[in-house]
């Protein structure tokens, strides 16, 4: 009983000392992460093969900044800094350094498309990959049916960011259609944008009839909700 025991912490401890490095690195490894998926999209698919921290960074929850420059496909710098929510904001001062692959998914073309042409269900596929260049989000489903492609392009090409002019999901003077929360109360209206926006952007919305101004978050393709201050 006593040798099965002692077996057990031995192999215990044996197996925490590689893990103990990959915990002290997690809060930056969560945070490099958080960064990503904030600059790419929520269903962005991220797997970190390296990542160099110095020593004493990992303390506590951590924020990651990415370098302006930082692109997919080569080593990526990230500021850190500890995220506090009382005291004075703590300076961007350590530095970490990883090697990132990001799958997202996005619109390959189904067949030849020209220049200005808008592209429709029947254009595109939606497709998920390891993709390069800088952190951006890869227009996908929305983009369907509102953008237009800016260059020609045989079957199977890859639409990235830069190949494509997205309309917002909401553009300035669009009429929209809008859901107000009160109680257990949902009432639903059409309303003017003042604002253009995409998804989670709060734009400002006006009331045709008694021109009131209201705050609204963009929740969808000509839908917003409205928000109570
Ligand atoms: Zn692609």
């Amino acid at each position: 009983m006593m040798r099965a025991l002692l077996c057990s912490l031995i192999v215990g401890s044996a197996g925490a000392a590689p893990s103990a490095q990959a915990d002290a690195d997690a809060p930056v490894r969560d945070a490099i992460l958080a960064a990503v998926r904030a600059r790419m999209g929520a269903d962005a698919d991220v797997a970190i093969d390296h990542l160099r921290v110095p020593a004493a960074s990992a303390q506590g929850p951590v924020q990651a900044r990415p370098d302006p420059g930082a692109r997919l496909g080569r080593p990526m710098r990230f500021a850190l800094r500890t995220a506090t929510t009382v005291g004075p904001a703590v300076a961007w001062t350590a530095t970490a350094e990883a090697d990132l692959r990001v799958r997202v998914p996005h619109l390959h073309t189904r067949r030849v498309v020209s220049r200005g042409d808008t592209l429709d269900e029947a254009d595109v596929a939606i497709v998920s990959h390891e993709v390069e260049g800088p952190l951006r989000a890869w227009p996908a489903a929305e983009a369907i049916g509102r953008s237009r492609v800016l260059r020609d392009l045989g079957p199977d090409a890859c639409l990235a960011p830069a190949s494509l002019a997205v309309l917002p999901l909401v553009s300035a003077g669009e009429e929209v259609r809008a859901t107000a929360r009160v109680g257990e109360v949902v009432a639903e209206g059409r309303l003017l944008a003042a604002d253009r926006g995409d998804r989670g952007a709060v734009i400002r919305v006006v009331n045709p009839r008694s021109r009131r101004t209201m705050k609204a978050r963009v929740v969808g393709a000509g839908t917003v909700e409205v928000i109570h201050d």
